[in-house]
């Protein structure tokens, strides 16, 4: 015997193993080669191809023609069918016979009309066809997708490439043998064992020893050889680990990114694809657990595969082996949507899975978006969810997250139980290291003695294996292993608690991403839209559901027109999308969605807010529609009024002191229009102006109105802001470095690989100002309600700004409409303020709140939050002064010392080269005030730059009176929406937004009957309370106390 051998070089022995079971080398002689011994041509192979992705049973009717290994197809993101004919040998009959295809792309195999197994070329190359009649003619079809499961870009992110070919490399019957596939197993596994398990522990070398001698056992091609092994084998995996050790629940997963480097329409190939694989190993290994997120991706696939979908619903109602998890619509940015928009992921998604599946989901899933907003834990809590799983922080470049179980905590006291599976992975190969890593890395060793493990190919390659679950079955329970078992979130997260989670760790907060910090900018357009559909799609909710209270006709809200339009708004808050990571077509085709979103929306606000008043009699006779719960004090334009239309009302408008032209000839008018309310513009104008004025001198521009003055050069600088109230200089200014309000900035901006992702903190390190103008900066409006200049800068050779800069009578800020046109190669666009004002910590607004961030680098984990996420606005604040930065489409901010920067455009090129080039159109708007932030009302200001007043023709009898009110300021009602399940019954969901405790009475002039609280699914909750006090309608009114940052959502039932 040639054991001792083993003792020399542990290497040699690791090695020598590996080479029996190796598919790259000695394969003619080695084991390996022997798992499909036999082979067999298919009778024949017919293609046709097609124009389109169309489904089954139009292919089948098309005409198809024979062809060959060997041919290729194309191009990419084209289609192929191909109908084999094939029938099983004599002497194969009751073998284990596959079909073996490669063309080298993604394709799915149909049988008897249905999905049966998807392929591709790394991981599923094999499907069971059946062997018990020899000689019969079998006809299976397969539709190959020239694209591979990354689409079809070089290195990764690279940009498609459109011309793509695939070969036909292999069509053929192979015969499966069975016990040489598990005697590999068994040497990968003690060959894996053997090399991870550290030397200090001696079951290391009782893995090299047995897997030795399984080796010197096995003779290739010597079945009983095979036999003698395997029981050796067996013996080994026998002996069991110890009491105490630790349980890792392992759980198949596919994550499929509902878009990316493929388009939509791909994706839900990739779903029938990977999910049929999937329904074939449950039936093979019944233990067998698969986690599937997104309502959005089983709805698609009940549309495209409806038997499919069947056998999903069949097998989670009865086997509980397809389990949905994550309640939401699609697994979504973490950071960008609004609150509302959170608030509908779960809406859409557990009513999906509650009507689908019978039950809502426990989990909330979202192992891939890049950061957590701190107001998470309070909606996922009010979406009747306990659990949250992700992993992603894992990725953060400087600071290791410290846990893997503990409790998150939201801004508003929320706490959810949270686990990060310690392989730091969503589809590892459920291998040795794997599953010893989950032990190794999990770092509350200690506190809890459960982990998971997600395994399975995404995107396309096919979810689990049949290797993945034969390794598994080895690691089930062996000494030098943890207790390894198929398991379930609920099951895992049920360990958790019954173990005690009183010695959890919690972490308060945001879950910070390390990286990708260039997604809060990517995509400028998508962001654009996100932020205008989101409010758009409020105000049609809030005006349908006022006409239907007022109306008294049920039944005619557009509730499946809304539906529609919102889960269009939801698919493309994916985490792929909204953060401008994806290829140029699904940039495309989320332009598409929005134009539809936009142009149907606006039909139906249109709509709404005309059956609210009578038609115009004249032109010139407007209504203003207040969609904010609080008076806003504007100047608004209306369209150009002709003299000879002029009526008597119109007269006492045009000869009201109040009234101008603004430069482009629209009316400009002063209004203070009450809370959500509807009125006539002749009403609403306020008659005490105090003018806002604007004079030159020396290349200087000086505009002033009640609160402000303003001192901006010829490049469109605010040299200073002067606060009035205060007497506070707004900046800091200092020509030296070109340190000025409003000065536009340039960076290079070149990552170390995720080109749209990551924005580095290098970057910063290259800052340029923009000094160079167009042409002298001109007086563009001069009227006593609105004063501008217009400024004309150049970036480079091809790419320039125009900015507009204006101040209005009363407004509170100066505000800058601007239009860049962008041509760049890796380079950032940023505007920056430097603010006069001290203070540690500055704040960002978030969904429904707000939260606070160093302005320091003392520590790494402040120094690597150098680029952050904000929605509305953004303040920096001392002791009674402060100023806040406002904006009405972007996300991405920071505030180093005294300077605030927003960040305007960047300039990547993978995976979409275009990124971003062209014409954008954004504003924002610089605030000083007196206090604190919430004292002087930024968040009301933000709300209206984002929503202002809708001006439309028409008139009304009298002035209506405000449809809601709340008498606390710190109270915003953001949400009025028709319930889900009611005619009837409106839902209002309000939050407090200051931070603080919060008691107010909410009126409403709507017929009204009575209130009950519910949570943000609708569902009444049972004792009605809030905060432990009865939720009560009357007389008109209800009064209720909200916590800090609660969310509060309430049905009113309608009289
Ligand atoms: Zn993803």
């Amino acid at each position: 015997m040639s054991e001792t051998f083993v003792l020399k070089s542990r290497r040699c022995t690791l090695e020598k193993a590996e080479k029996l079971i190796s598919d790259a080398y000695f394969t003619d002689v080695n084991l390996r080669g022997r798992l499909y011994p036999d082979k067999h041509p298919v009778t024949a192979i017919y293609h046709c191809a097609v124009d389109d992705r169309i489904p089954y049973q139009e292919a089948i009717t098309k005409e198809f023609t024979k062809t060959e290994i060997g041919k290729t197809f194309g191009p990419t993101w084209s289609t192929h069918w191909f109908r084999i004919e094939f029938s099983i040998p004599e002497d194969w009959v009751d073998k284990e016979v596959r079909l073996a295809w490669n063309s080298n792309s993604e394709a799915l195999v149909w049988l008897d009309g249905s999905p049966f197994h998807g392929l591709n070329k790394d991981n599923h190359k094999h499907v069971d066809v059946s062997s018990q009649q020899a000689g019969l003619k079998q006809t299976v079809f397969i539709e190959m997708a020239c694209n591979t499961m990354f689409g079809a870009g070089s290195g990764l992110i690279g940009p498609p490439n459109p011309d793509m070919t695939f070969a036909l490399n292999q069509v053929e019957l192979v015969t499966f043998d069975r016990v040489v596939f598990e005697l590999i197993h068994d040497i990968e596994t003690l060959v894996d064992m053997a090399t991870h398990i550290p030397e200090t522990d001696q079951r290391s070398f009782q893995s090299l020893y047995t897997m030795n001698s399984i080796v010197n056992a096995c003779t290739v091609g010597d079945r009983e050889s095979y036999k003698l092994a395997g029981q050796i084998a067996r013996k080994f995996f026998s002996e069991t680990p110890g009491s105490s050790s630790h349980t890792v629940h392992a759980m198949g997963h596919a994550h499929i990114d509902s878009a990316w480097l493929w388009p939509y329409a791909e994706t839900i190939r990739k779903c029938a694809r990977s999910w049929s694989t999937t329904l074939q190993l449950m039936d093979r290994f019944p233990d067998f657990k698969f986690v599937c997120s997104q309502a959005q991706q089983y709805d698609w696939v009940k549309l495209h595969y409806p038997c499919m979908f069947e056998r999903i619903q069949k097998n989670s109602a009865k086997k509980e082996q397809f389990i949905p998890v994550g309640g939401v619509w699609v697994e979504m940015d973490g950071n960008l949507p609004s609150g509302e928009s959170f608030v509908r992921q779960f809406l859409y998604g557990q009513r999906f899975f509650l009507r689908e599946f019978k039950s809502k989901c426990n989990v909330f899933w979202l192992p891939d978006t890049f950061g957590y907003s701190a107001q998470l834990p309070q909606i996922i809590r009010e979406a009747g969810i306990k659990y949250f799983v992700t992993q992603k922080l894992s990725w953060s470049l400087v600071n290791k997250f410290p846990h893997s179980t503990f409790w998150w905590e939201g801004i508003d006291g929320s706490r959810c139980l949270t686990h990060f599976p310690p392989a730091n992975d969503y589809g590892t190969s459920a291998k040795v290291k794997d599953v010893l890593k989950t032990v190794t890395e999990n770092k509350d060793k200690g506190r809890v003695n459960h982990s998971m493990l997600l395994f399975g190919y995404g995107d396309g390659g096919g979810g689990p294996s049949e290797e993945m679950l034969t390794r598994l079955e080895r690691m089930k329970n062996v000494d030098g292993l943890p207790r390894v078992k198929q398991s379930t979130p609920q099951a895992f997260f049920e360990s958790v608690e019954r173990d005690g989670t009183a010695n959890l760790c919690t972490w308060i907060g945001e879950l910070y991403l390390e990286l990708h910090q260039g997604t809060f900018t990517t995509q400028a357009k998508i962001k654009k839209y996100n932020r205008k559909m989101e409010f758009l799609l409020r105000n049609v909710e809030l005006a349908q559901s006022i006409l239907l209270a007022r109306s008294g006709q049920r039944g005619r809200y557009p509730r499946s027109q809304l539906q529609r339009l919102w889960q269009g708004l939801l698919l493309n808050q994916f985490h792929d999308v909204l953060p401008g990571s994806c290829i140029k077509q699904v940039v495309d085709d989320a332009i598409g969605i929005y134009e539809d979103i936009d142009k149907t929306a606006s039909e139906l606000l249109d709509q709404g807010l005309n059956a609210l008043v009578q038609p115009a009699e004249q032109r010139g006779q407007y209504c203003i529609f207040n969609p904010n719960s609080w008076w806003q004090h504007q100047v608004i334009a209306l369209p150009e009024v002709h003299e000879d239309d002029i009526t008597p009302k119109q007269a006492k408008i045009q000869k009201h002191e109040a009234v101008t032209k603004d430069h482009s000839g629209r009316t400009l008018v002063l209004v203070a229009v009450p809370p959500m309310s509807l009125s006539s513009s002749a009403d609403t104008m306020m008659s005490d102006v105090k003018p806002v004025c604007i004079e030159s001198c020396e290349g200087a521009f000086k505009l002033e109105n009640e609160h402000l003055v303003a001192l901006i050069d010829n490049l469109g600088r605010v040299v200073s802001l002067k606060h009035k109230e205060t007497d506070r200089e707004a900046f800091k200014t200092n020509t030296q470095g070109s340190v000025y309000g409003n000065q536009f900035v340039i960076f290079d901006d070149i990552p170390l690989f995720w080109d749209a992702w990551d924005v580095m903190d290098y970057h910063l390190e290259t800052r340029k100002p923009i000094t160079k103008m167009r042409s002298q900066a001109s007086i563009l409006d001069s009227s006593q309600l609105r004063c501008s200049i217009e400024t004309k800068l150049s970036i480079s050779d091809s790419s320039w700004i125009d900015q507009v800069i204006s101040l209005d009578s009363g407004s509170p800020y100066l505000r800058f409409t601007t239009e860049v046109h962008w041509n760049e190669n890796h380079k950032f666009l940023k505007v920056e303020f430097p603010l006069n004002v001290r203070s540690t910590n500055a704040t960002y607004e978030i969904q429904f709140g707000h939260l606070q961030r160093p302005t320091h680098f003392n520590t790494s984990w402040d120094s690597a939050r150098y680029e952050v996420v904000g929605h509305k606005w953004a303040d920096l604040s001392e002791h009674g002064f402060g100023v806040a930065l406002l904006n009405d489409s972007k996300y991405g901010h920071s505030c180093h010392d005294n300077i605030m920067r927003l960040s305007l455009l960047r300039s990547p090129k993978s995976p979409d080269p275009t990124a971003d080039m062209g014409k954008h159109h954004f504003t924002y708007a610089i605030m000083p005030h007196k206090g604190s932030f919430q004292e002087s009302h930024v968040i009301q200001h933000a709300y209206n730059l984002n929503n202002s007043l809708v001006v439309f023709p028409g008139t009304l009898m009298s002035q209506a009176d405000s449809y809601f009110t709340v008498d606390n300021p710190a109270v915003v009602i953001d949400t009025i929406k028709l319930a889900e399940d009611h005619e009837d019954v409106l839902v209002m969901r309000l939050f407090e937004a200051y931070g603080g405790q919060a008691t107010t009475r909410i009126h409403s002039s709507l017929p009204v009957q009575r209130a009950i609280r519910c949570n943000i699914l609708e569902e009444a909750t049972s004792d009605n309370c809030l905060n432990g006090n009865v939720v009560q309608w009357k007389d008109g009114f209800i009064e209720i106390t909200l916590t800090p940052f609660q969310i509060v959502s309430l049905l009113l039932y309608l009289r």
